[in-house]
């Protein structure tokens, strides 16, 4: 067997998820498989053939989960539409959800077609592995199995199967939907993501009330990491927040390149709800939905109102003193404080609109990028101020990538595959992004920003 499936999720209530079965494949073909992750899960790559990872040789009958979920601020309820569990699987005492995505229609898929294209689960498969070689919890990607049938979206395209590895699917839109759905259920599920995802709060006298806290603290260090690296994951609805603060759901994601914090690249999101800047506010609103989802417990359990609101209200401290952490690191700052110096620089980034990658690179090693921004008075003079209390290298090393998936690089790569089926592209760009915070001998592509025009035209898509 090449899974060690013990599948907990299938012990909880019914109405929690459904048995599904995988579409026929005829002849699924591996794409890309991510070896690093093979050996993490103790799996022989040997035995990882297409069929396997394509559900076709099933060791037991997969599931798709029911959840609910905010969607631009409006409540529904949703599930699996186009995924499917094959099991958790347990290796060296960690569990892991096995899941394909785009394997086909389930009872949540509503009218969609349960289908995923082949450049879709690339770039998720390329932003994933970014993300955690950038040091940033996140769901991964084992393979991309393409399959012959033609999916239509904005262009017909191969469709394609992704293999997602995340501690578990869960979400701040399951709790939404056992508490609208099933709401007496809401404590034995509770418990069990905390048994399964916190077990260390057992020992609390106030679990559910630390529960709470300890989902807002994982959630909290997954935003500030993103806005460390200049990500934008693009749809924050809450059926897209996952309970352990694995960044998942890549789907109109993309990297902040020139400072604005009113940076959107998904074409659905019209007002910026969820622009680079907001993902900190947005993170707040979706706790508080969280927090209402948790209501039921206060008349089952000891846990009040009052107590989660106390909890909420911490909310802008807690953020602040990770995000101030993280901007000290990326400046090179050593000692606690030096607010008013990191706000003043990010207030320079504002007004330059410089680009963010690039900007601490070019603070660590002054004359590294030829760009007329780095040469004015202002950021002299910062960097001067900062000479004095900062710009520690190994600190700075850490915190700032020399490279990310540059956006215009990642549809080049996408594109030539469409194009031409070659991967050699992407496979390019998996290379540099393999060891992002080190320098490597590259043509310098890879840390060059996009043409402003290019960014300022960019769109990415929801469900492709
Ligand atoms: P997302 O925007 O990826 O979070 O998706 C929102 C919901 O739509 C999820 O419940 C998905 O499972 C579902 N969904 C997205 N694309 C499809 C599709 N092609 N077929 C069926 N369901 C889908
Ligand atoms: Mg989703």
């Amino acid at each position: 067997m090449v899974f060690s499936f013990n599948t907990t999720y299938k012990q909880l209530d019914p109405d929690l998820y459904s048995r599904v079965a995988p579409k026929n494949i005829d002849n699924p073909e591996i794409l890309s498989i991510n070896d690093g992750l093979c050996a993490d899960l103790g799996l022989d790559a040997a035995k990882l053939n297409a069929h396997i990872l394509a559900g076709q040789d099933l060791i037991e009958e997969p599931i798709a989960q029911a959840y609910a979920g905010h969607q631009y601020g409006s409540f529904t309820v949703l599930g699996d539409g186009r995924a499917m569990i094959l099991g958790e699987h347990v290796h060296a005492g960690d569990r892991y959800d096995i899941q394909l995505k785009g394997s086909g229609r389930t009872p949540y898929s509503g009218r969609g077609d349960g289908n995923a294209t082949v450049s879709s689960m690339l770039r998720e498969y390329l932003y994933s592995y970014a993300m955690q070689n950038l040091n940033i919890k996140t769901s991964r990607s084992l393979a991309v199995i393409e399959t012959e049938e033609a999916v239509e979206r904005r262009q017909t395209e191969p469709g394609a199967i992704l293999v997602r590895v995340m501690n578990s699917h869960i979400r701040y839109g399951t709790f939404q939907y056992v508490a609208a759905q099933v709401s007496d259920e809401l404590p034995r599920f509770t418990d069990y993501v905390i048994d399964r995802h916190y077990p260390q709060l057992k020992t609390e006298d106030r679990t559910y009330l630390e529960f709470f806290d300890a989902v807002m603290q994982s959630s909290i260090e997954m935003v500030v990491d993103w806005l460390r690296v200049g990500f934008i994951h693009g749809v924050m609805n809450t059926d897209n927040m996952s309970i352990d603060g694995e960044t998942f759901d890549y789907g109109p994601c993309a990297f902040m390149n020139y400072y604005d914090e009113e940076t959107v690249f998904s074409s659905i999101d019209k007002h910026g709800r969820y622009a680079f800047g907001n993902q900190r506010p947005i993170l707040r609103w979706n706790l508080e939905r969280l927090a209402e989802a948790l209501q039921p417990l206060c008349t089952q359990s000891a846990l009040t109102s009052n107590e989660l609101e106390a909890k909420l209200d911490e909310f802008e401290d807690r953020f602040d003193a990770q995000y101030y952490t993280m901007m000290r690191r990326k400046l090179g700052i050593n000692s606690d404080g030096e607010k008013e110096l990191v706000d003043e620089f990010v207030e320079w980034l504002r007004t330059s609109n410089a680009d963010y990658t690039n900007t601490f690179l070019e603070l660590e090693m002054p004359g590294t990028f030829d760009d007329p921004v780095f040469v004015t008075a202002e950021f002299e003079r910062l960097r001067n101020k900062l000479t004095a209390v900062g710009l520690d290298e190994e600190l700075m090393q850490e915190a700032n990538p020399r490279y990310i998936p540059r956006n215009y690089l990642v549809e080049e790569a996408l594109n030539e595959y469409i194009e031409t089926g070659n991967l050699s592209k992407l496979k390019g760009l998996l290379t540099v992004l393999e060891d992002p915070y080190t320098s490597m001998d590259l043509d310098s592509q890879f840390q060059q920003p996009p043409p402003r025009e290019f960014d300022a035209e960019y769109a990415t898509y929801c469900n492709t």
